[in-house]
């Protein structure tokens, strides 16, 4: 079968394996969706500490059971499931977490094994009838967005500012309408990434520079209820905190390079306008279960987000476009 392995920075591979067989408590699945993101391109270009190569990338995956072939959908971020942190409910800050292209094979490959400890944790779903592959490969991305958005508790008449047009950002968009989010404003550096999102998630507003200055004038003054980061941006993140109204709460969605996650932050603004500010770590397995009946019942539609379907080999161009911004998701078909 043919897999996409990394084996070092700047080095992907589509390479022939042999067909790997699961032992004993694994599930062997054909991938029919792996879809990219912005971290795919993170690890092509820098690596990644808990990759040792080679290693088959793919982590947002979704296909059918070997032998069965029922649908199913799988989680990227495992919990251990028996540390404090998750015995009290807080998988997605487990310090034992693993991941799936990281730790264990992914699904850039036609065929591949899911862990033991995934499914002792409820990590692989039933696709619900009506909902693709494609889709299905999304409900993970989906999944950390809605752990994002229920951290910084966004609901019915916030105004929710999203920094980052990308494809988290056009999720963040498309999940704070269905939690009945007011207006929803996004936030681009890149005018053309933004536009084609714009006509996509069609926000209240689009802001293409002066972030904060822009969302105080649409808001009267006040600032937004919510402010979500999705970009790897220091300065996004320092903008963010000015724009937030009173009591306001601010998603640090995205994470910032490792060399450089120090920003400068006017302490009294959290102070006195009663600020709070999240941080957001991947999503639990119950998160990506919700993910798929959002999906399912159309409060958050994804389909439309997938604007290029590629055959394995195409891994590379896959990423490239999402890196320079010219796709929203794009979904590998393997
Ligand atoms: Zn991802
Ligand atoms: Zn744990």
């Amino acid at each position: 079968m043919k897999v996409a392995r990394f084996h070092a920075p700047g080095d992907i591979r589509i390479e022939d394996a042999p067909e790997p067989e699961a032992g004993p408590g694994e599930l062997k699945i054909r991938v029919r969706n792996c879809s990219t993101c912005g971290t795919d391109n993170k690890i092509f270009k820098f690596g990644h500490h808990h990759i040792r190569p080679p290693r088959v990338m793919g982590h947002e995956i979704a296909g059918e059971v070997v032998g069965t072939g029922a649908r199913v959908q799988v989680i990227a971020a495992i919990p251990c499931g028996t540390c404090q942190e998750c015995v009290r409910g807080r998988q997605t800050v487990c310090p034992n977490q693993e991941s799936m292209g990281y730790h264990y094979d992914g699904g850039f490959a036609e065929y591949m094994i899911i862990p033991a400890k995934v499914l002792a944790v409820d990590g692989v779903n039933a696709i619900p009838s009506g909902v693709g592959f494609a889709e299905a490969s999304v409900a993970e991305p989906l999944a950390c967005v809605l752990n994002g958005q229920s951290l910084a508790r966004v609901g019915a008449g916030d105004d929710v500012v999203v920094m980052g047009a990308g494809p988290i950002g056009c999720l963040h968009v498309r999940l704070a309408r269905a939690r009945g989010a007011s207006r929803v404003f996004l936030v681009d550096v890149n005018a053309e990434r933004l536009a084609m999102a714009a006509e996509l998630v069609r926000p209240d507003a689009v802001i293409d520079a002066d972030p904060a200055e822009q969302v105080l004038k649409l808001t009267g003054g006040r600032g937004a209820d919510v402010v979500i980061t999705a970009a790897a941006s220091g300065a996004a993140q320092e903008q963010a905190v000015r724009m937030a109204a009173r009591q306001g709460r601010i998603s640090f969605f995205g994470g910032l390079p490792k060399d450089d996650p120090v920003i400068a932050l006017d302490s009294n603004l959290v102070h006195y306008r009663e600020l709070t500010i999240v941080g957001a770590n991947g999503s639990s397995p119950a998160h990506n279960a919700e993910a798929l009946r959002l999906v399912a019942d159309g409060a958050v539609v994804v389909s439309d987000l997938i604007t290029h379907r590629l055959p394995l080999p195409q891994v590379l161009d896959g990423i490239d476009l999402v890196s320079r911004g010219a796709a929203i998701k794009v979904t590998i078909e393997p």
